[in-house]
C-alpha cells in the first residue's frame, strides 16, 4: 500500500490499514521535512509561545518502526502511473502499489494582487509557516491580517495577546462567511474588537506596498494605507489536486470521493483536505477539518481491504481565539431558527440550529460539554424541541436516549 502526503490523514490511513488487520508492506510518502504532526496548534498555541514544537508530533519514531510503516519524508510525489499501478518520485524512483492513497492536503490561496511577493507577507499552512510567523512576530509592531476566516482570527488572536497592533481586513460583510452563521460572526466581530482589534469588514485589499523589498502597507479599495510591518494572509486554501488530476481522477474543488472515499478508480482512495465528496444526498461538500481527515481515512483504509465503512458521523471542528473555545458540529447553512443555551455575554452558550424543526448544527462556545453531547443528539438523529434546546434545567444528555 502506498500513501501521498503524510499528513492528519495519511498517517490515519497507515495506522487504519493496521488496525483492519492488514499485515502487508506500507509506504507513507510526505514532501515536508518533519513526521506527521498536528496542524491545529500552529496558528494557536505554537503562534502564542505556549507550545514546543516537539509536542507537535502525531506520532513518535517508534510508532513507525513497531506498525511497519516506511515513512519516506523530505519526498515529492511527481506522478501517479493508473495503468502500471506506479507512483513516480520526484528524484525518478518508482514505486509499484496494490492500492493507493492520496492525502496530499491543500496549499495557502495567494492573493491575485501586486505586492504580494515581499518580505513580510506569509501565509500558514505548515510548520514552517508558522516558524517564520513566530520569528516575525517577535519583531514586529503592526500587523495586518487579510482574510476573517478561522486560522486569520486565530493568528490575530496569538498577535494581539503578544500585544501588538493588529487589524483584521476582511472583504465580506461579516467574518467567517465561508464557515460560520452570522450570528457566531457577529460574535467573533465583537470579541476581537473587545480586545483591541481593528475589525474591518468589506474592506477589499487592492495591493501591497513596499519599501526596499519589504511590506510596509496594505492598501484597500477606498484608497486608505493600512500601514504593517507583518501581513498574514489568510484568504482560504486550494486544494493540491494536481497529481490526481494528472492521472485522469475526477476533480471538481477537490478530488472526487464518495462516503466511502473511494474515488473513480477502485485502486485509489482519496483523504483530507485535498477531496470533495459527493454524499449520499447527492451534494459535494468540501470540508477542511481533523475529523474529516481522520474519518475519511479510516474509511479509505477499509476501502482499500474491499470494505464498505461509510463516513456519515456529523462534522465537527472547533477554534481557540483568546480564552474562548468554539466547538461547532453539523453544518448550519440554510437553519431557519437559533435558539440560545446560556448566554453571549458571559461568552458560555451554546446556539442551536434547526431547520423545519429538525436540528442540524450546534455552535458552543466555552460549553464543551454540550458539544459533546450535541455530536450524540446529531449522529443519533435525535428528536429535540427549540424549547428543550434553550432549557437550562433539562439536561441534554437526557434528550440522546434511543428511540426519541
Ligand atoms: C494553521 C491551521 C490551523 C488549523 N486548525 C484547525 C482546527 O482548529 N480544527 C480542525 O479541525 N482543523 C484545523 N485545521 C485543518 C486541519 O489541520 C486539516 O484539515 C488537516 O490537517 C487535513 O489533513 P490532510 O492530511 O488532508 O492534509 P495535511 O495535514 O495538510 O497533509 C498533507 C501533506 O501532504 C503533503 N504533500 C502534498 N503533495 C505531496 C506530494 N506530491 N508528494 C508528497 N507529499 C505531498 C503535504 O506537504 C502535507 O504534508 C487547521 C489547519 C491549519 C493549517
Amino acid at each position: 500500500m502506498v500513501i501521498v502526503g503524510a499528513g492528519q490523514g495519511g498517517l490515519q490511513v497507515a495506522e487504519s490499514l493496521r488496525a483492519e488487520g492488514y499485515d502487508g508492506p506500507i509506504t507513507l510518502i510526505g514532501e515536508e521535512a518533519a513526521a506527521p504532526y498536528h496542524r491545529p496548534p500552529l496558528s494557536k498555541a505554537i503562534l502564542a509561545g505556549t507550545m514546543e514544537e516537539a509536542q507537535l508530533a502525531i506520532r513518535g519514531a517508534e510508532f513507525f518502526e513497531r506498525q511497519r510503516i516506511a515513512l519516506l519524508s523530505g519526498t515529492r510525489v511527481a506522478a501517479i502511473d493508473r495503468s502500471a499501478r506506479q507512483v513516480r518520485l520526484e528524484d525518478g524512483r518508482r514505486l509499484g502499489y496494490r492500492g493507493l492513497a492520496l492525502a496530499t492536503g491543500a496549499r495557502v490561496r495567494r492573493l491575485p494582487i501586486s505586492g504580494d511577493e515581499l518580505d513580510g507577507v506569509l501565509g500558514l499552512r505548515s510548520l514552517d509557516d508558522a516558524r517564520r510567523i513566530r520569528a516575525a512576530l517577535e519583531r514586529a509592531a503592526r500587523v495586518v491580517v487579510i482574510g476573517g476566516g478561522y486560522i486569520g482570527l486565530e493568528v490575530a488572536a496569538a498577535a494581539r495577546k503578544r500585544g501588538l497592533e493588529v487589524t483584521i481586513l476582511e472583504a465580506a460583510d461579516r467574518l467567517l462567511a465561508r464557515s460560520a452563521t452570522p450570528f457566531l460572526a457577529a460574535f467573533y466581530a465583537d470579541l476581537h474588537r473587545s480586545q483591541g482589534v481593528m475589525v474591518e469588514l468589506g474592506a477589499k485589499v487592492v495591493g501591497l506596498d513596499g519599501q526596499g523589498g519589504r511590506v510596509a502597507a496594505v492598501r484597500t479599495a477606498d484608497g486608505r494605507p493600512h500601514p504593517a510591518d507583518l501581513v498574514v494572509v489568510g484568504v482560504g486554501i486550494v486544494p493540491n489536486t494536481a497529481l490526481a488530476e494528472g492521472c485522469g481522477l475526477a476533480c471538481d474543488s477537490g478530488v472526487l470521493v464518495d462516503d466511502c472515499a473511494r474515488t473513480g478508480d477502485p485502486a485509489i482512495v482519496a483523504v483530507g483536505d485535498c477531496t470533495a465528496r459527493r454524499t449520499t444526498t447527492g451534494t459535494l461538500l468540501r470540508l477542511e477539518s481533523v475529523q474529516n481527515a481522520v474519518e475519511q481515512g479510516r474509511s479509505a483504509a477499509a476501502a482499500l481491504l474491499g470494505r464498505e465503512r461509510p463516513f456519515t458521523a456529523a462534522p465537527w471542528f472547533w477554534s481557540d481565539q483568546y480564552d474562548v473555545k468554539l466547538q461547532i458540529v453539523g453544518l448550519s447553512a440554510d437553519h431557519d431558527r437559533i435558539v440560545l443555551r446560556g448566554s453571549p455575554q458571559d461568552r458560555r452558550f451554546s446556539a442551536f440550529y434547526f431547520r423545519r424543526d429538525a436540528l442540524v448544527a450546534i455552535d458552543s462556545i466555552n460549553r464543551p460539554a454540550d458539544h459533546m453531547v450535541g455530536r450524540k443528539l446529531l449522529d443519533h438523529k435525535a428528536v429535540i424541541t427549540p424549547e428543550q434546546a434553550a432549557d437550562e434545567n433539562l439536561p441534554l444528555a437526557s434528550l440522546t436516549r434511543p428511540g426519541r
